[in-house]
């Protein structure tokens, strides 16, 4: 199997690495913090919060806006042009997989592009362009012109007669077709005209290429990682595809200033057959991932939906479950089911990777959803600055969560005597950090994770994890690490 890397030019590292710098002399980027600052900003009760998330919602809106124009499909220049921009943000690592490689039971698919579309009228008006939006075209539609009567053009217009004012999105990806997507109110205008006879054109190629797909890996202390996974398939949508790219780069820029015990694994992937493209390449190194989130559907007004991996059990599911029960919003928890996002393919069978998904409305749950409704203004910074918040907490939760073992388990260690009692921190009065401390030295048994005792104790992981840091100090506890019990 051959494959192309592309590798980032140097001088684009450079300009990445630059600490809180922004492309353009633009402001500096509120994402562009260590975890450790970033977390105190959403955790502190303070204006300072709310400024932070504000900025943090309008960058994330700025890349939506960019990325937004551009006609993306599961292969083509769409996609390259999507990643050249977010390798404008974060490092890229951009991978080139030949038409017709055989991934398990799939064949990557011949390149699709697309210049132009319409249906003209006979005075030459465009009635329907392509160039005034994109989601007009059947994706991956084959070339077509030749003039119709509206009985031949029918069978090969859709709307979405729930949602009149609504351009569909549809595709036709293994199936050789054409076709046009208008709003039902438009599909009645043409219908109200059957002498008409159009130009229909598009001007699309379907031939031997690759298939586009980027990783932005940031290493970390241990070869263990976190894998985040973003669609880059979709045309003008923006919540869906490109509210999760959005999301991803923030993460991924905030993590680029951090230490950081895991190594975080950003894919920006087509939806289905770029996962298990990227599967089937990878296969001998999935041992390294630990923990996963599908990121998508995030910049809508809706609650969080967190959708948990196949097992059920993961530490990424206990993670977000945690931080949504402590965050102070409505929100909903649902099992894994096999339909949805690219969950799918990492947790089919024979992979059962611990991936879950973060989502605010479900797909095909909005009425938005895969039509031209799903736009820049449905995306609100605030929804997406609260995805972020939600996403870093349990990035956090998974960096600091440990195993320990208490050194004094025979009886309650004397507190005062090692100035541990009435003790206050930051936030915290002393009865809370020592009930805390309580917990944790109760249940550090080797056999309890700190964001075990979170939850039995139903106190935050937060609150827990500074306990645990005073008794370490103390020398009360022994660090063992999560992964090594
Ligand atoms: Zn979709």
């Amino acid at each position: 199997m051959k494959t192309l890397k592309v590798a980032l030019k140097p001088s684009a590292k450079k300009k990445y690495a630059r600490r809180a710098a922004a492309p353009g002399g633009r402001s500096p980027e509120s994402s562009r913090i260590p975890l450790s600052e970033a977390i105190n900003m959403v955790r502190s009760l303070d204006s300072k919060t709310s400024s932070y998330l504000q900025a943090m919602g309008e960058e994330m809106h700025a890349l939506i806006r960019s990325l937004y124009p551009i006609c993306r499909s599961i292969t083509g220049n769409g996609v390259r042009e999507t990643l050249r921009l977010i390798n404008e943000q974060i490092p890229l690592q951009i991978f080139e997989v030949p038409s017709q490689t055989q991934v398990f039971d799939w064949t990557v698919p011949r390149e699709w592009n697309i210049r132009d579309a319409y249906i003209k009228n006979r005075q030459g008006e465009r009635l329907v362009d392509f160039q005034k939006c994109n989601l007009h075209v059947l994706g991956y539609s084959i070339p077509v012109h030749q003039e119709m009567t509206l009985d031949e053009l029918k069978s090969h217009l859709f709307t979405l007669p729930e949602y009149p004012k609504y351009i569909p999105y549809r595709t036709s990806y293994y199936r050789e077709s054409w076709g046009f997507c208008v709003s039902h109110e438009q599909w009645q205008e043409l219908m109200a005209r059957p002498d008409e006879v159009y130009e229909v054109c598009i001007d699309s190629s379907l031939e031997s290429g690759s298939l586009t797909y980027a990783e932005c890996f940031l290493p970390g202390q241990t070869e263990e990682e976190v894998l985040f996974s973003c669609q880059v398939c979709h045309p003008s949508l923006a919540n869906d595809n490109l509210s999760g790219i959005s999301l991803g780069v923030a993460l991924a820029k905030t993590l680029e200033q951090s230490p950081r015990r895991y190594s975080y694994r950003f894919l920006f992937i087509p939806g289905i057959i770029g996962s298990i493209t990227w599967l089937c390449l990878n296969e001998s190194h999935l041992w390294r991932i630990k923990h996963g989130l599908v990121l998508n559907c995030v910049g809508d007004p809706g609650n969080i939906h967190y959708k948990k991996s196949r097992r059920g059990d993961a530490e990424i599911d206990q993670a977000i479950t945690h931080v949504l029960k402590h965050h102070g919003a409505d929100y909903s928890i649902l099992d894994f089911y096999p339909y949805g996002y690219d969950e799918r393919q990492y947790c089919s069978p024979g992979f059962n990777l611990p991936v879950g998904v973060l989502t605010r409305s479900q797909h095909g749950k909005f009425p938005e959803y895969h039509s031209s409704g799903d736009n820049l203004d449905f995306v609100r910074p605030e929804a997406l600055a609260d995805s972020y918040a939600v996403a870093l907490l349990a990035i956090a939760v998974l960096e600091k969560n440990s195993v320990y073992i208490n050194q004094n388990p025979k009886g309650e260690p004397l507190l005062s005597k090692r100035d541990l009692y009435s003790v206050r921190v930051g936030w915290l009065t002393d009865k809370d950090l020592e009930m805390a401390m309580l917990w944790v030295l109760n249940f550090s048994d080797g056999a309890h994770s700190l964001l075990d005792i979170a939850e039995r104790s139903g106190i935050d992981f937060f609150r827990i994890s500074l306990a645990a840091e005073k008794l370490k100090q103390a020398n009360l506890l022994t660090g063992q690490q999560n992964g090594d019990k």
